[in-house]
């Protein structure tokens, strides 16, 4: 097996499109188990032989027949233009995916632009009763160029990407292998950069390749318990000494905001160089023998779930700013 770092390596980089369902028109599936039915698989394999020799394949791409979504979202079908007559064509998604599989091969780092295909893909799996297990390599394409492009985690559009490599546009965004192809494109451009930069880089802090890959199948939280105390608050406490790695890469996550209390819980806000923000929680818990334990949990957030994080820490700011001033 070839790992991410030894020649040659073989990245499939997925697109898929999805129909959703319609608000107004009551869904056979609950929208929370399967939020967007699969209607197109795309993809293109970029392998990789050395620093500077790169091959892309000629696309795959299908149709999948949706099986409960058979109607088109009017602002799905706005942004890939398809109709509810063109979802009457394509395989049922079992025969497709299987088919999307064997063109994959066997050693592959699958790739695609931020995480939603991903989840797509799963909750597609699950609802037709698939094994959800799929490539144990992952790699986001969108941190990887947001790092070596710009050294930015700002998010950008696959749009933005090829503009900024400057890839020629041949064809419209919105078919799943057309922007496969400019994925692969903006990955392999990546690629180039990454390596050139990890030979001058000397900051030690530096992501390898690795640090870009994680496992799709691992779930993205941690948990974890303090001893027991009798006081509540020691509990926590204890907790709060727990070291905060990255659960995708283990490198230590610096503090965006350290542990407060909110109420009853204990919040915390945290940054990896490579996989964004995540949110730390802490609870005080009681043991069978009336001692606390401090029960923690850090997981990944997106800006909402973040925002609120913010949003306590600054109102209990104001709190004690207010309380600091009557005592003047
Ligand atoms: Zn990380």
């Amino acid at each position: 097996m070839n790992t991410v770092e030894t020649f040659p390596m073989t990245f499939v980089v997925l697109d898929m499109e999805w129909n959703q369902p319609i608000p107004y028109i009551p869904s056979p599936v609950d929208p929370k188990i399967l939020p967007g039915e699969i209607i197109e698989i795309g993809a293109v394999k970029l392998t990789v032989l050395s620093e500077s020799e790169y091959q892309l394949s000629s696309p795959f791409s299908i149709l999948v027949r949706p099986m409960y979504y058979r109607i088109m979202n009017k602002q799905v079908s706005r942004v890939i233009n398809r109709s509810t007559e063109d979802l009457k064509r394509g395989l049922p998604f079992p025969e497709a995916y299987k088919m999307f599989q064997q063109w994959c091969g066997e050693d592959y780092v699958l790739c695609a632009w931020g995480d939603s295909d991903i989840s797509i893909m799963k909750s597609n799996l699950k609802i037709h009763n698939l094994p959800v297990e799929i490539n144990d390599r992952f790699l986001d394409i969108q941190p990887l160029f947001g790092r070596v492009a710009e050294n930015t985690s700002q998010q950008r559009s696959v749009a933005y990407a090829v503009d900024f490599y400057r890839i020629p546009q041949t064809d419209d965004f919105h078919s799943a292998d057309k922007d496969a192809y400019y994925e692969a494109r903006i990955l392999k451009e990546s690629l180039i950069d990454y390596f050139s930069l990890s030979k001058k880089e000397t900051d030690p802090a530096f992501p390898t390749l690795k640090h870009f890959v994680s496992n799709p199948n691992l779930t993205t939280q941690i948990k974890w318990k303090s001893g027991a105390f009798s006081l509540e608050k020691a509990a926590v406490e204890a907790a709060m000494k727990e070291k905060m790695l990255c659960p995708i890469c283990e490198q230590p996550l610096s503090a965006v905001i350290d542990w407060f209390t909110s109420g009853h819980t204990t919040l915390s806000l945290w940054q990896c160089p490579v996989h964004n923000t995540l949110s730390g929680k802490i609870r005080a818990k009681k043991t069978p023998s009336q001692e606390f334990y401090g029960s923690g949990q850090l997981r990944f957030v997106n800006g909402n779930a973040a925002r609120y994080v913010r949003e306590k820490w600054e109102e209990k700011i104001a709190a004690k700013c207010e309380r600091e001033c009557e005592e003047l």
